[in-house]
């Protein structure tokens, strides 16, 4: 079979009306599928006319393979490029929008700050350990803006337990100052990954009437446009209408909205067309949804009630900096397995406020320097995390931990895997990299490996933070 000529869709000037539509409707079709009762039922008994009750008219069969589990498995190792043209069209868009969130955690998100970059790297690390695959979702962005203090919405489900909405910061003459000033100063500090974050985190955006002007400073700043993920979309459905063609001119990115139960998942079906809703993701988030799923942490797991174990969940992707504007504060966290002691999945390492922006920029400079460090500290005794279990191997060390994941850490001609594991029985003794090299180096062992290995540990995420 001839392959398919698949395109990106998430760059500007995509304009093919009829591939754009192909998978704008099938995408609307899986919406329906995993949102909409019944209407897997229908599919499955008359494909055509289920469709077109929605006034969908894409391939049925195309359907099947995305949402069928005996067809998905007939085409399961085909690229999408093999696949039936409006699956493959599909397939190529899911395989870009990854490609970008791949982009996301290795490069747009990385901060060029020395000491920061490479506490993110060690958080970014330590998740795998803690959260598993979920790790894999999550873009560890290094700044996210809160343009409001709590929340209007109140969902029974925050995932973050967001408060009550208690102020909105205003676009006047003073914050818009402020804020420029922030942003200016934030890029100075970080690179371009300040713009790989958002203008949300515990917060609703729309609850802001000024959102659009503190996005527009945002992009023209930054260079990048915020992603969106909003709860209200319907709210004021001709304001969300025209944010998103606005950010769409900016520059094409995914957004979000959190569809809160079925009356408004079908309102936002009738008021927005497939194709305008290319670029938003729907969040299926009430419980008639055949694909609802609540992580479970803050409200979610107190609504949960006999859900005891909080199975490490966690809705938080911000390794990094949360600047509250309304509240004038920051705060530096990471996110971690929800707990009893950290029941939202966020461990906060800093919380600090600020007046004006030359505190802030004392803020953030205080936080750095307390508890971003760049490199281990020779003098201060090192750590293995709790919950990581190691065993020594033929090659040289493995880690793994119960989320599935497994760590090795192989010798080489260079250093003999024996090394790895006298370097690992030496850390237990609690002692500090500059006793450990001193202890080793009167069993021959080089100082120049002690600290390569323990340095390679730690960029791992193995060792406990100073702060921990
Ligand atoms: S989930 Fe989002 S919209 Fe809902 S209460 Fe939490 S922050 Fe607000």
């Amino acid at each position: 079979m001839e392959k398919l000529q698949l395109r990106d869709l998430i760059v500007p000037g995509a304009k093919d009306d009829d591939y754009i539509s192909d998978v704008a409707q099938t995408k609307r079709a899986l919406e329906l599928w995993t949102m909409e009762p019944g209407f897997q039922v229908a599919f499955l008994a008359a494909p055509e006319e289920a469709l077109a009750a929605h006034g969908l008219s894409i391939d049925a069969q195309s359907l099947r393979i995305l949402v069928c589990k005996e067809e998905a498995e007939e085409y399961r190792n085909f690229l999408p490029e093999e696949l039936p043209q409006t699956a493959g069209r599909y397939r190529g868009f899911i395989r870009e929008k990854f490609r970008q969130r791949e982009r996301m955690v290795r490069s747009d998100c990385v901060p060029s700050q020395p000491a920061f970059r490479a506490w993110r790297t060690r958080q970014l690390n330590r998740c795998w350990a803690e959260l598993g695959r979920k790790n894999g979702a999550m873009i560890h962005a290094p700044l996210m803006f809160e343009l409001n203090l709590g929340c209007s919405v109140g969902c029974p489900f925050c995932g973050i337990a967001a408060g009550k909405l208690q102020t909105v910061c205003r676009y006047d003459e003073e914050n818009r100052t402020l804020w420029r000033g922030i942003l200016s100063y934030m890029k100075e500090f970080m690179g371009s990954a300040a713009g790989s974050g958002t203008c949300y985190y515990a917060t609703e955006p729309l609850d802001n009437p000024d959102y659009e002007k503190f996005v527009r400073d945002y992009f023209e700043i930054l260079g990048m446009v915020p992603q969106i993920t909003t709860a209200v979309s319907m709210r004021n459905p001709a304001r969300t209408k025209a944010l998103l063609e606005e950010l769409h001119r900016m520059e094409p990115a995914i957004h979000r909205f959190s569809v809160l139960s079925l009356d408004i998942l079908h309102r936002i079906h009738r008021y927005f067309t497939p194709e305008e809703l290319l670029y938003v993701e729907l969040l299926p988030q009430f419980p008639e949804a055949p694909f609802c799923r609540f992580s479970n942490t803050g409200r979610a797991h107190e609504m949960g009630e006999g859900q005891a174990d909080y199975d490490g969940d966690t809705i938080s992707c911000i390794s990094g900096f949360v600047v509250n504007l309304a509240e004038r504060s920051v705060r530096l966290q990471t996110p971690c397995a929800a707990s009893a002691a950290h029941p939202t999945g966020e461990y906060f390492v800093a919380r600090e406020r600020f007046s004006d922006l030359e505190d802030f920029k004392r803020v953030v400079a205080q936080i750095t320097e307390t508890f971003l460090k760049a490199e281990l500290p020779k003098d201060k005794p090192v750590r293995l995390r709790p919950g990581i279990e190691y065993g020594m191997t033929e090659e040289g060390i493995s880690f793994c931990s119960r989320k599935r994941y497994q760590l090795k850490f192989s010798g080489s001609d260079d250093i003999h895997p024996d090394i790895y594991q006298r370097v690992l029985t030496a850390i237990q003794t609690g002692g500090s990299p500059r006793e450990i090299a001193v202890a080793l180096l009167e069993e021959d062992i080089s100082p120049a490996y002690t600290f390569f290995i323990l340095q390679k540990f730690e960029l791992a995420g193995l060792f406990l933070e100073e702060y921990e």
